[in-house]
């Protein structure tokens, strides 16, 4: 068994990536990949402890792209750096990415600021490390009281439609898809059940669509799909002929019913000849 999809304390999981390499080797994994969202710190520094441990683990990221002109939603793109590391390039706009992200922080709380919430950038930052998000921003507004949960702070302040919502730049998927390939990685869909398409055909018209812009494979197992979920986007994968990728999401206690490996309730095994054809 394998995991293709995790995150450490270097973006919104709650392992360090020490942590993250003791827990799947206590789990048995037999390789992993680390795809913290904007960010390769976690990998970085995971990846002398895999190798102490013996374990195969695999440079990813997890890259927040815009969907849509005008932007309709977030999608979230996976790029995987299986045979070589990404090109001095991809990091350089990786690091724009990263300006751009800091930016927004800034300014996100320097609006909650302004309705009253005593949230500082300094605060954000010692909790969120290399990126802080959204979530970190989450977990500030519950400890000081004012919200009752995560969801509660997304839902009054930080979700796309509540008060202290600020844009940021995103790069579109088109752009994050042809960045990953030309770096020399594959680009695979995260969790397109994400996508939000009303219908399965309009669904496959969206994943046919970044097939043509460059997409490489499908993330087809996922703690948020459900076997059947699974079986529509194996299909897709294999009629529009692009690869197939899946992990949990592992999120240690920021997402506490995903376990690593064998996602939410066992609902995915990703075995390992799914990377061996990866590696091809
Ligand atoms: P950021 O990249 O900093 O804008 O934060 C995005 C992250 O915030 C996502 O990956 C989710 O984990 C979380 N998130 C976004 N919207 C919501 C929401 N409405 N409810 C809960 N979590 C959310
Ligand atoms: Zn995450
Ligand atoms: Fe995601
Ligand atoms: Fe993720």
């Amino acid at each position: 068994m394998i995991d293709l999809h995790t995150h450490t304390t270097e973006s919104d999981g709650s392992f360090s990536p020490a942590e993250l390499i003791q827990a799947a080797v206590d789990a048995k994994l037999e390789a992993l990949a680390i795809t913290d969202h904007d960010t390769f710190a976690g990998y970085d520094k995971a990846r002398p402890f895999a190798e102490a441990a013996g374990l195969p683990a695999y440079r990813g990221i997890e890259l927040s792209t815009a969907l849509g002109t005008p932007r309709e939603r977030t999608v979230h793109l996976l790029g995987y750096f299986f045979k070589q590391d990404p090109s001095p390039e991809f990091i350089s706009w990786l690091q724009h990415m990263q300006a751009a992200r800091r930016d927004r922080n800034v300014r996100l709380a320097a609006k909650l600021q302004s309705l009253g919430c005593d949230v500082r950038i300094e605060e954000v930052n010692a909790l969120g490390r290399s990126l802080a998000g959204r979530p970190h921003f989450a977990k500030l507004l519950v400890s000081k009281g004012y919200a009752n949960s995560t969801q509660e702070a997304f839902d009054k302040y930080l979700d796309e439609s509540a008060v202290a919502y600020v844009e940021r730049e995103e790069p579109t998927v088109e752009e994050g898809i042809r960045r990953i390939n030309e770096a020399g990685g594959l680009s695979s869909i995260a969790h397109p059940i994400r996508l939000g398409k009303r219908d399965h055909a309009d669904e496959e018209r969206l994943l046919a669509d970044l097939i043509d812009q460059g997409l490489q494979a499908i993330e087809v197992y996922h703690s948020d799909h459900t076997a059947d979920d699974q079986a529509r986007y194996l299909a897709i994968a294999r009629k529009y002929g692009v690869r197939v990728t899946g992990g949990s999401d592992f999120h240690g206690a920021n997402k506490p019913n995903v376990r690593l490996g064998t996602g939410y309730q066992n609902n995915i095994t990703v075995s390992k000849s799914l990377l061996e054809d990866l590696l091809q």
